[in-house]
């Protein structure tokens, strides 16, 4: 028996040692595609719902391995936010979208995600504020994507540090919206600019009267509370037109393009400024 994370007590197996040894391998490779610079940003358009203009990229993380091959975000970001190397993980990543965002002659936003063990550190608005200023990034162009899962995790210090990140500017938005338990406490309780409707909902969305119902009711919510929402995972037509027509702001999805190098986007992000 040892001590494992948490203050559960793990019984150890040949197969628990297997994957323990697997998960320190995979932190170790990655921390040193981090320092290898072997790590990419990729990024995704988010679109005005009516005119289907790009209003801004969503930034999610590559990571190519020379053996492994590609490995996926849901692979590597669980193992990374175990060992902590989340935490300069996450900042190189907010340093890189920003530098590269601040490149662009049409000012675009930039979202990235947020994981829910950096937001339990009490210096990263100073860790943010500290990016902009050598960036030179306007924070206004910077929205953090956080799930509500990791506001409701030691709520009142994710409050604080939010509140500390939103004086500087930078727009906050709830990812996943509509999968946690507490959806719209968490909207009383923490500065949020916008909703990121679940992707499962809009994938629902043509065979689930349920799913219309709730994403009706989530784009209402939003239109009263004053919040903006996008929806995420948008992949058809059909969906488009549902989203339209209930007037969602946003949309994301591989219907409006899939996550790239900017370099793809280039004449987007090279362009003046759109409505
Ligand atoms: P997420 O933040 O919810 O990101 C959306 C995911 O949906 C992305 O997967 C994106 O590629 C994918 N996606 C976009 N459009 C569509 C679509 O039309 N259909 C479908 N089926 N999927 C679509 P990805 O890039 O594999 O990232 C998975 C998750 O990994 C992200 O979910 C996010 O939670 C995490 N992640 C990625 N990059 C970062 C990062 O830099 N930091 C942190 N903390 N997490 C990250
Ligand atoms: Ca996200
Ligand atoms: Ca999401
Ligand atoms: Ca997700």
């Amino acid at each position: 028996v040892k001590q494992g994370g948490g203050n559960h007590l793990v019984f150890f197996s040949p197969e628990m040692d297997d994957e323990y040894r697997y998960k320190r391998q995979l932190s170790g490779a990655l921390r040193h595609a981090m320092d290898e610079n072997a790590l990419e940003l990729h990024y995704q358009p988010q679109c005005n719902a009516h005119s289907s203009k790009i209003i801004g990229f969503e930034a999610l993380l590559r990571w190519h391995h020379p053996e492994l091959g590609q490995v996926p975000p849901s692979r590597f970001i669980p193992i990374a936010e175990e060992t902590g190397l989340i935490n300069p993980l996450g900042e190189w990543v907010m340093r890189k979208a920003c530098e590269e965002a601040v490149t662009w002659t049409n000012p675009l936003g930039i979202a990235v995600n947020l994981s829910a063990v950096q937001l339990q550190n009490l210096d990263l608005a100073q860790t943010v504020a500290g990016i902009l200023d050598e960036t030179g990034l306007a924070p206004e162009r910077l929205e953090l994507e956080i799930t509500e899962t990791a506001l409701i995790h030691n709520a009142s210090r994710s409050r604080k540090i939010l509140t500390e990140i939103k004086a500087l500017g930078v727009r906050i938005a709830m990812d996943d919206f509509g999968t946690g338990y507490s959806s719209l406490a968490t909207l009383q309780n923490f500065p949020v600019d916008r909703i990121k409707i679940d992707q499962s909902f809009i994938a629902r969305l043509m065979a689930s009267e349920q799913a219309v119902a709730i994403v009706r009711a989530v784009i209402n919510l939003g239109r009263d509370l004053k919040l903006e929402v996008i929806a995420e995972g948008v992949e058809t037509e059909d969906q488009v037109a549902f989203l339209t027509a209930n007037d969602c702001d946003a949309v994301q999805g591989y219907k409006f393009g899939h996550p790239r190098p900017i370099a793809d986007y280039q004449t987007t992000v090279s362009g003046t400024a759109v409505a």
